[in-house]
């Protein structure tokens, strides 16, 4: 691929990543006489808070995400290409990708954050986390390939293997993991099976400090742990994981058996961030001038999880998608009024209207300031947000319809089990590990 445009009479500005921040910025900036060239290495955009839907088979993956083209296709100025950034030459003003050097005026990177398995990426296989539809579907594919295998061998008249789903930290993605299969468990498939009882899987939750959701006053984290009891999920806090193997986790001297193992504990910025040169903190995230430019380089920012900026009061922003989506369109301000009048605001301030999570059917926790609500109220109003932040119209009339079916019936409707029938850890009669089981797509037979 060579440069796509040429033009040197307006500025260019690329955009690193169509992610919440990505994005925003796009379209914050589409109206100024610029070119805007947005880069992700995938064609769509996420919506990561319904992720854990799509891994509970609630929602399927065309309903959380969007086509990054659809999203922009009405700005002309804005051209949308699907490439991997390897690196950049700061010095050049260029954007490198695998078979292109792209030059750019102003350049914003928006890569957002991976797991991190706290230098132990060798339990990635036995653990995956949630982040990508691709993680999505693969949990989705254990959890349901899990009741499957202990079905087959308790109707075969072996000894039935108890099944352990063990989730692995106690924020919000692992709360509302383990929230939704004690309720698949003991709701959508109660009455599927004929030789096991799905209800009785044991759900554990393990969280490395003190309470779960540390991110949350501790009444909520109080009131979420009380909500994940009366789903049926067993909470463990003060619980660091030192091992995991195949069908094993280990915290110290004891050991869980596992059936379906599921990350929720780390995660750490996007690589991109180390190949700007500056400075990171050690989840790799850069660390910015107030104005969330790169030091030393104003026509360059990073914005969303890949920055670490403090608030004023010293408090590090949270990775979220509020703080992504205000960066975004701060950072389109600059550069308007460095083009429109030559100047610059001073410093970017985040805006926290709250933080909700959800735990499980009507069982969630909110805190807007000094508000704090638990339970139905606070599910509904996460379920509201959620609806409404939804990229497409289409999605968000289709995801509401699917909901309230949902609700009414306890019905999951994605509940497919596609690729590798391979359950690490699983102790009957299965083939061998392949080596990446996740981007495995070979059909094994049962
Ligand atoms: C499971 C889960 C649940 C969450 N729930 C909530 C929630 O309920 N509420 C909330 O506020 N926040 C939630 N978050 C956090 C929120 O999603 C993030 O804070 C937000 O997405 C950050 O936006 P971003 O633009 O920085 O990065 P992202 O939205 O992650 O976007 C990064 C983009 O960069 C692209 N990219 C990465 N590397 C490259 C590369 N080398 N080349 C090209 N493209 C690249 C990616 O493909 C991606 O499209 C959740 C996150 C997860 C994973």
């Amino acid at each position: 691929m060579t440069s796509p445009m040429t033009s040197q009479s307006i500025p260019r500005i690329i955009i690193v990543g169509a992610g919440f921040g990505g994005l925003n910025a796009a379209q914050a900036l589409a109206h100024l006489p610029v070119e805007i060239v947005v880069i992700d290495r995938q064609n769509f955009h996420t919506f990561q808070p319904l992720l854990y839907q799509v891994a509970t088979a609630g929602l399927s993956p065309g309903e959380i995400a969007a086509p990054i083209r659809s999203i922009l296709r009405s700005h002309k100025n804005i051209a949308v290409f699907m490439a991997e950034v390897a690196g950049f030459d700061l010095a050049r003003r260029v954007v490198k990708t695998s078979d292109s050097e792209i030059p750019y005026d102003y350049l914003i990177v928006a890569a957002g954050a991976a797991h991190s398995y706290f230098g132990h990426d060798e339990w990635e296989p036995y653990a995956p986390g949630l982040k990508t539809i691709e993680d999505a579907l693969e949990i989705r594919r254990r959890v349901l390939l899990a009741f499957e295998l202990a079905e087959r061998q308790a109707a075969s008249g072996e000894p039935a293997t108890p099944l352990n789903f063990v989730v692995v930290g106690g924020g919000p993605t692992g709360v509302e993991l383990a929230g939704t299969l004690a309720e698949i468990s003991r709701h959508a498939l109660a009455h599927e099976f004929r030789s096991i009882d799905p209800a009785r899987t044991h759900i554990l939750l393990l969280e490395g400090g003190p309470r779960v959701l540390p991110a949350y006053a501790e009444d909520l984290s109080r009131s979420a742990q009380e909500q994940l009891n009366r789903l049926g999920v067993e909470v463990r806090t003060s619980a660091i994981v030192t091992q995991i193997e195949p069908g094993a986790v280990d915290v110290g001297n004891t050991r869980f058996p596992a059936t379906v193992i599921l990350w929720a504990a780390g995660v750490a910025a996007s690589a991109l961030g180390q190949r700007l040169g500056a400075r990171i903190d050690r989840a790799g995230r850069v660390l910015v001038e107030p104005d969330l430019s790169l030091p030393g380089h104003p026509e360059v920012f990073v914005i969303g999880d890949l920055a670490a900026l403090k608030d004023e009061h010293g408090k590090m922003l949270p990775g979220v998608a509020p703080v992504a989506i205000q960066e975004g369109r701060f950072v389109a301000k600059v550069i308007r009024e460095e083009i429109n009048s030559q100047t610059r605001p001073p410093a970017f301030h985040y805006w926290d209207k709250g933080s909700l999570a959800t735990i499980g059917r009507a069982a969630a926790v909110a805190q807007f300031g000094r508000i704090h609500i638990s339970g139905f109220i606070a599910w509904l109003s996460w379920l509201f947000v959620h609806i409404l932040f939804l990229i497409g119209f289409r999605n968000r009339l289709l995801v509401f319809i699917q909901w309230a079916w949902s609700y009414v019936t306890y019905e999951r409707g994605a509940r497919l089990i596609t690729g590798s029938t391979y359950l690490p850890g699983w102790a009957s009669d299965q083939p061998p590990a392949p080596q990446h089981p996740a981007e495995s797509d070979a059909v094994h037979p049962l």
